[in-house]
């Protein structure tokens, strides 16, 4: 009897560095790879915690830096922050973020989040580098800073995508992918399933935001943090949910995730064509 060779994934989006789960990487690390899950897109937060993903991208060669300040800790920056962040990036194999804009709390200061985040964009057009971008509650003002930059040089993806569906297409112009997480598999994600079925097979992607956004599974964890090692169960209900089947929609997002990702993925993390 033969039997299929073990499917592949790319985890875009997860948060290796917090202090939750920093102490349990080898096993994270190991269980991801017993999964499939041959490459970890880590993201860094702010400054303060740009060294220790640093620190975790050299010690494993699965996992993969971003390095940004995410929109939720604009107040943790220093005044050079641009010069810090743009010589980290120019120094290293990595992507940029999490980065983006989130109007969920009302008091947020707006301007000041587009213009870190449009900072940002002008970084990854430099440099040329993927950029992973967070945005909740902020649609309209995210497509009038694409308005702006016109379609991104290199690619990029929205994380966690809680758009609609009629937005799907007008980010897809864009040049951007739209990834996927655990909130695709609550019981009563309509939007998001809605945009799920939106998306072209050839922009999708898949993560877990570890450790955050557990995913509802038939046997979660009692400590509840979500590890990239989940990975497969939200595609296999992504799947589902999407009416294709789970090996059609792991091999697109993982051809996708190296689409975005490839450049500075090491080839032992990469997997193979599938
Ligand atoms: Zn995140």
């Amino acid at each position: 009897m033969t039997s299929e060779p073990m499917l592949q994934y790319v985890d875009v989006h997860c948060h290796l560095h917090d202090p939750r789960i920093i102490e349990d990487i080898p096993g994270i690390v190991q269980r991801a790879e017993a999964a499939g899950v041959t490459c970890m897109v880590t993201c860094a937060t702010m400054e303060e915690n740009f060294e220790a993903t640093a620190v975790l991208a050299r010690q494993y060669p699965a996992i993969v830096p971003c390095y940004g300040i995410h929109p939720w800790f604009l107040d943790s920056l220093s005044p050079d922050w641009q010069q810090t962040l743009g010589d980290r990036v120019a120094a290293e194999a990595c992507g940029i973020g999490e980065t983006g804009l989130d109007f969920m709390d009302k008091n947020a200061d707006r301007d000041r989040q587009m213009e870190v985040f449009a900072g940002h964009l002008a970084l990854a057009r430099e440099l040329e580098r993927p950029i992973n971008i967070h945005v909740r509650k902020a649609w309209d003002s995210f497509v009038q800073i694409l308005k702006k930059t016109g379609p991104l040089k290199t690619p990029g993806l929205v994380h966690s995508f809680s758009g609609s569906a009629e937005l799907v297409k007008v980010l897809e112009r864009y040049h951007l992918y739209l990834s996927f997480s655990g909130s695709v598999t609550r019981p009563g994600a309509k939007k998001v399933v809605k945009a799920l079925n939106a998306v072209s097979m050839d922009r999708i992607l898949l993560e877990t935001d570890s450790p955050d956004i557990y995913p509802s599974v038939p046997d979660p964890d009692p400590h509840g943090l979500n590890e990239p090692r989940n990975l497969p169960a939200i595609a296999r209900i992504a799947a589902a949910r999407a009416g294709v089947p789970v090996p059609a929609l792991v091999r697109s997002a993982h051809a996708n995730a190296l689409a975005v990702f490839g450049p500075i993925i090491p080839a032992d993390a990469a997997g193979q064509k599938q």
